[in-house]
């Protein structure tokens, strides 16, 4: 009698523990979320040179070439790759409630971050910079933003740096992707936009007759493929993979092709040190 009650639980726990032996992707590791030989990775769609996605519905940039990279390197070929839009403020939730398996996004590692997610990197380094148009000339740098509007994204640590550093004289408008703050931007609507140089620097090259970069860059961002926190074994593959990115020569031919043409110096590789 007893064990026909138990006989439903049995049951289901038999289920449990064959779908976990058999079910998609083996385990919770990258490594096994890449068995069944697909991905699902986060990336921007707006970004130029880093993360676009075209009219043709084609995803190109150099993040989405790292990401590409990265998912090869774990056997996942470019057509099992789901790609999902990762913004700013959304990026560690993302990752932490498995709507995506790691992000290749204009993402900067930093210390709160690792609280929820991973890191493995970092695999590019720039800094922020100011984004202005053609024909601004009182703004110069950041120290000339007093009473001025400037824009940028919510969950960005270029956002959190004007709160903090500049917040009693500057006027903080925040959009939820920088391409909006360039279409406020070109409108009148904001002053500036600020983020980092490398991603201001794709929107100067799609519009170079309307929009300038103004002054040096004022922090360092080092850009980390995140992941699920705790998945070390997944984390040594993305740096193994960057790695070998980097020593065949395809990082530097990948940063070429993507972000030749922006006209900002391009950066030696940076050591990945997050391990
Ligand atoms: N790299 C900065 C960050 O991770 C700014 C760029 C972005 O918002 O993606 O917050």
């Amino acid at each position: 009698m007893l064990f026909r009650r138990l006989l439903p639980a049995i049951a289901a726990v038999a289920a449990l523990a064959l779908a976990s032996a058999c079910g998609s992707g083996g385990d919770d590791t990258l490594k096994g979320k890449a068995e069944d030989g697909e991905l699902t990775i986060g990336i921007r769609f707006d970004q130029p040179g880093l993360g676009q996605r075209r009219l043709d519905g084609k995803f190109v940039g150099f993040d989405v070439e790292v990401a590409k990279y990265v998912a090869g390197k774990l056997g996942v070929p470019e057509s099992g790759i789901t790609w999902k839009e990762a913004r700013s403020a959304d990026r560690e939730k993302m990752i932490a409630d498995g709507s995506v398996d790691f992000v290749v996004a204009t993402y900067s590692i930093t210390d709160k971050r690792k609280e929820k997610v991973a890191f493995a990197g970092p695999y590019f380094q720039t800094g922020q910079g100011i984004l202005v148009r053609y024909t601004e000339e009182d703004i110069t740098g950041p120290e000339t933003l007093n009473g001025k509007r400037l824009c940028s994204v919510t969950g960005s640590t270029s956002a959190q740096k004007v709160a903090s550093e500049f917040a009693q004289g500057v006027e903080l408008v925040e959009y939820g992707q920088y391409s909006d703050c360039v279409t406020a931007l070109l409108a009148g609507n904001v002053d500036a936009v600020t983020t980092d140089e490398v991603i201001l620097a794709g929107y100067v090259a799609e519009n170079p007759e309307l929009l300038k970069l103004v002054g040096n860059t004022f922090t360092t961002e080092r850009y980390g493929v995140g992941l699920a926190k705790g998945d070390s074994a997944g984390r040594a593959e993305v740096n193994a993979a960057i790695e070998q990115m980097v020593g065949s020569g395809e990082w530097r031919k990948a940063l070429e092709r993507n972000i030749g043409q922006a006209g900002v110096q391009l950066p030696e590789p940076p050591r990945v040190t997050e391990k």
